[in-house]
């Protein structure tokens, strides 16, 4: 169901589509020459030797399951290029005709890849056993360390730094899962944490799988989850067998939500008295009424002292009916017997283990208007004066219990691309159980509506979360950003749509097959929605449908843009000046017709990556024009190297070691031409160097260290020198231009906190203006950031403290003569607070975040770039392009670079002048 999230991730991860090289298949994988086959034989598999699907094989393979597939891989190491001592068996299916799947996750020196999954299929007993395909992602380039180098409590302190709000940052907790490998390039060792911690806007919880770069200290990928908290219990107490507690099937009567009665399947206690656990089926279907405790008293688990919902008698008390329990309980059946008659499948977890749904539960006192599979079972509010209990939709609870089953099986990754399939594949199941309980047709209006009978109030149609007959497809639709993790529900009728149709077209019982197939037999966590196509019609000739009924299932994905290359055809405004950049936290630089940026690839303009390379990062320059070739800005010494700035013919950054004997943070220069080379401007132990900026001779940087952070100068080539500053007083946002050095200064005045631009003349050698005293007399105190020099005047952000508010952009003379207000904070389009400024002699960029649409995230709403003169106006669109815009940087006149997310992935974009409107 729909979660309101924001969360950074870091796109280069899943969000990559799979390119159907020109590879020449192996003689052996060639297919019937004359019959046009839908289903590619060979996918070759990116940023790996690896091929990611392989079809149409008929070799024999001997012994168990995994066995035979460890042997067929290491038999063919040429075709693969998978080293099957680096795979850890995961799990594997069977079905009924006999088809068995082995499923391998890999591992980098015994370290998990994360959602890297091999998967080997096979058919036929005994000595007639054959590999029929293989596919998935396994990473072949991967050099990266497999020791942490950063001590453990900075990765738990870096990896709670992702919580933005101070309070709920100080209540958050991080649960360690130990190492993984990021498979980006060469990879990127990461500690992984669950953080949890308390929505401020909501009061609910929010839990965020935080990867910490383990050799850097920094956050390498970050999405939003529903994980279960780890403290308070656990749910052992669900999982109990129903026998050892002493439970006899039962059946009795229970009002519905709606009030009606409906006949339960109940279980008798030894005291006689009875409770809502369903035992006709292998797996127990249990239910418990949270009575209107907060969802975050389950997230850990069942509370001990909260028994399923219970009744001294075979009747139901209505409460059963109003809280959700009944319609929990008969729903959680219907759709294990929807699996389980129809695909083959024993419960969620396919092994018959116990099935629990949590109903009424609140959020922060109020009724709860949402559900979610939690990791472990179903969580369902009790809606509200609008709402049903959101258990009583058939399709909501087909779709939460659907998580579950992707959970144990292609357990697609919460983000991008795979989020949104994940997304797609629960609104295809919760609907299509709906449809066929309900023995609705699939010609029926409300039959592609999801939660539609959820509301007590309005029609199908206004009330439903979502409809897979949107039309919507990747090339005009997708939305790309960090927004709803990369877009998991905002894409996902993408996807479901062309599962719909093929359901529509085909015959509905041939789709579910096909689907459950893809899923359970074909889908890894990193897909992306091409690999979800060629993982549908695999399985569709797994089937043995025709080439006719192949050919009608990619026409469903055709018609909704899910090809390869759909990425490229996505229209924009604006040039790309290096494509793939992963890392879209990380801020580029411009200045004087040049670009700066950080790309993990040693080649950011074909958007491959790292393959053997073994560098973390590194930094790239380019022209703005987007003439010539990028090349390579930082040494090729295996550190980490990011923040960078220019003044068009010199760059700044900071380098951090990544190896055990490396521990180095250090500031390099280089001029943009490579003409000469990389120097050292600051290394000391202990002391950590930071924003720093350039201009002509001129080089100025803070350095932290023993607890306060320092302004550091260094003034036409000469040694750095530390600028004096009042005790108590700590430097931000440095700025530097043509003489003057700039930042913003903060401290403590009392009991208020004090943020204040200052100017300091180099020549001089002192402060020369310090705008503190702008709020008006009695008015709320604000606070100034984002200090920027440019066109002779100090540039800034105020923002009131009120939440929702949006910053003012002021300018101050540098002689601390006055202030100017270029844009009111009311004034139509001013900043987000939180953006920074962009600015140049003549224009001022930045950036506007929207609160989510009633309707839902749009690519409308995602955050946008806007510029006026420096001299102030109306602001205006930078780009039309329809994606997430972030991380202006300006260049020349009203040139500005920036991040952008439009084509589904993060790149390096530049417009000359602003767009106007859109
Ligand atoms: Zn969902």
């Amino acid at each position: 169901m729909p979660r309101r999230s924001r969360t950074s991730t870091a796109l280069g991860i899943g969000a990559t589509a799979v390119v159907a090289l020109a590879l020449a298949a192996p003689p052996a994988l060639a297919g019937p020459a004359a019959a046009p086959d839908p289903v590619p034989s060979l996918v070759a598999g990116q940023d790996t030797a690896a091929p990611q699907l392989v079809t149409g094989l008929a070799e024999p393979a001997v012994g168990s399951p995994a066995d035979a597939a460890r042997a067929h891989l290491a038999a063919h190491a040429d075709r693969y290029h998978v080293d099957p001592g680096e795979l850890a068996e995961v799990g594997s299916e069977s079905t009924a005709d006999g088809r068995r799947t082995v499923r391998f996750e890999q591992r980098h020196d015994g370290v998990p890849v994360f959602g890297a999954q091999y998967l080997v299929h096979l058919t036929g007993e005994g000595a007639g056993q054959r590999v029929e395909s293989v596919g998935g992602r396994y990473f072949t380039g991967l050099t990266a360390p497999t020791t942490a180098t950063v001590p453990a409590a900075a990765l738990r302190d870096a990896a709670l730094g992702s919580v933005q709000d101070p309070k709920a940052r100080a209540a958050a907790t991080a649960e360690d899962h130990g190492l993984v490998v990021l498979p980006d390039g060469a990879g990127r060792l990461a500690q992984r944490f669950t953080v949890h911690a308390t929505d401020p806007a909501t009061g609910g919880p929010q839990a965020r799988e935080v990867f910490v770069d383990a050799t850097v200290g920094v956050v390498a990928l970050a999405y939003d989850t529903r994980a279960p908290h780890p403290a308070g219990g656990t749910d052992q107490r669900a999982a109990a067998a129903p026998a050892a507690a002493g439970l006899e099937p039962a059946t009795g009567t229970a009002p519905d939500a709606r009030g009606n009665s409906a006949k339960v399947n109940i279980a008798r206690l030894p005291d006689g008295s009875y409770q809502l656990t369903d035992l006709t089926r292998p797996a127990a279907i249990t239910t418990y009424d949270a009575g209107g405790r907060d969802e975050m008293d389950f997230g850990g688990g069942i509370p001990a002292d909260l028994p399923p919902a219970h009744s001294p008698g075979p009747g139901f008390p209505a409460s059963t009916g109003t809280s959700g329990a009944t319609d929990a309980s008969v729903n959680a059946g219907i759709v294990y017997d929807f699996y389980h008659d129809r695909l083959g499948r024993n419960g969620l977890d396919g092994k018959g283990g116990a099935i629990t749904s949590v109903v009424n539960v609140t959020q922060d006192g109020a009724p709860y208007a949402n559900a979610y599979w939690d990791g472990k079972k179903m969580i369902y509010g009790s809606g509200g004066p609008n709402y049903y209990p959101f258990s009583a939709a058939l399709d909501i609870a087909g779709h939460e219990m659907t998580h579950g089953v992707i959970s144990n099986t292609a357990d697609l990754a919460g983000m991008g691309q795979a989020g949104a399939m994940n997304e797609a594949i629960a609104d295809y199941f919760g609907n299509a159980i709906e449809v066929t309980a309900r023995g609705m047709s699939m010609n029926d209006p409300a039959a592609a509506l999801l939660g539609e009978s959820k509301c007590r109030t309005g029609t199908p149609q206004a009330c439903a979360d979502r409809r897979m007959d949107d039309h919507r497809t990747t090339v005009n639709d997708y939305l790309g950003g960090t927004i709803d993790n990369g877009g998991q529900h905002l894409n996902a009728t993408i996807f479901s749509g062309a599962l719909w149709d093929i359901r529509r077209t085909l015959d509905p019982l041939t789709a579910d097959r096909v689907v459950y197939r893809a899923l359970t037999a074909y889908l890894t966590p990193l897909d992306d929605f091409v690999a979800g196509r060629n993982a549908a019609l695999a399985a569709g000739r797994d089937l043995g449908l025709s080439p006719a009924q192949l050919r009608t299932v990619a026409a469903a994905f055709d018609g909704h843009g899910i090809r390869t290359g759909w990425e490229s055809r996505i229209g924009m405004d604006s040039r790309t000046l290096a494509r793939s950049l992963s890392y879209s936290m990380a801020p580029p630089a411009a200045a004087g017709g040049h670009w700066v940026a950080m790309a993990p690839a040693p080649d950011p303009v074909k958007g491959t990556g790292g393959g053997n390379d073994s560098k973390t990062t590194a930094l790239y320059t380019g022209s703005t024009t987007g003439r010539g070739t990028p090349v390579r800005l930082s040494p090729d010494d295996g550190r980490y190297h990011s923040w960078p700035a220019t003044d068009g013919t010199n760059a700044v950054w900071k380098a951090i070691g990544t190896t055990a004997q490396d521990h180095s943070r250090e500031l390099l220069t280089a001029p943009l031409s490579g003409a000469g080379p990389v120097r050292s401007l600051f290394l000391a132990p202990g002391q950590e160097p930071g924003s720093a900026q350039i201009s002509g001779g001129d080089i100025a940087f803070t350095v932290n260290g023993s607890g306060r952070t320092g302004i550091w100068l260094s003034h036409d080539g000469a040694p750095a020198v530390e600028l004096p500053l009042a005790d108590g007083h700590h430097p931000d946002d440095l700025t530097l231009k043509d003489g003057y050095l700039a930042w913003t200064e903060s401290w403590q005045d009392g009991q208020q906190h004090v943020t204040a631009p200052t100017v300091y003349s180099i020549a001089a050698g002192k402060v020369t203006a310090q705008y503190t005293a702008h709020a008006a007399p009695g008015a709320a105190a604000s606070t100034a950031s984002s200090a920027r020099l440019a066109g002779g005047r100090l540039l800034w952000m105020d923002a009131p403290n009120r939440i929702g508010a949006h910053a003012a952009i002021r300018s101050g003379a540098l002689d601390g003569s006055g202030v100017n207000e270029v844009l009111a904070a009311d004034a139509p389009n001013a900043p987000t607070i939180g953006s920074n400024l962009a600015a140049s002699d003549q224009a001022v960029t930045y950036k506007v975040e929207s609160t989510k649409p009633a309707g839902g995230w749009t690519n409308s709403a995602l955050p946008k770039l806007w510029q006026l003169p420096l001299g102030g106006g109306t602001p205006q669109r930078l780009s039309c392009n329809r994606g997430g815009q972030d991380q202006p940087a300006a260049d020349q006149g009203t040139r500005v670079v920036w991040l952008d997310s439009t084509p589904g992935r993060t790149d390096l974009v530049v417009r000359d002048r602003a767009a106007g409107t859109c």
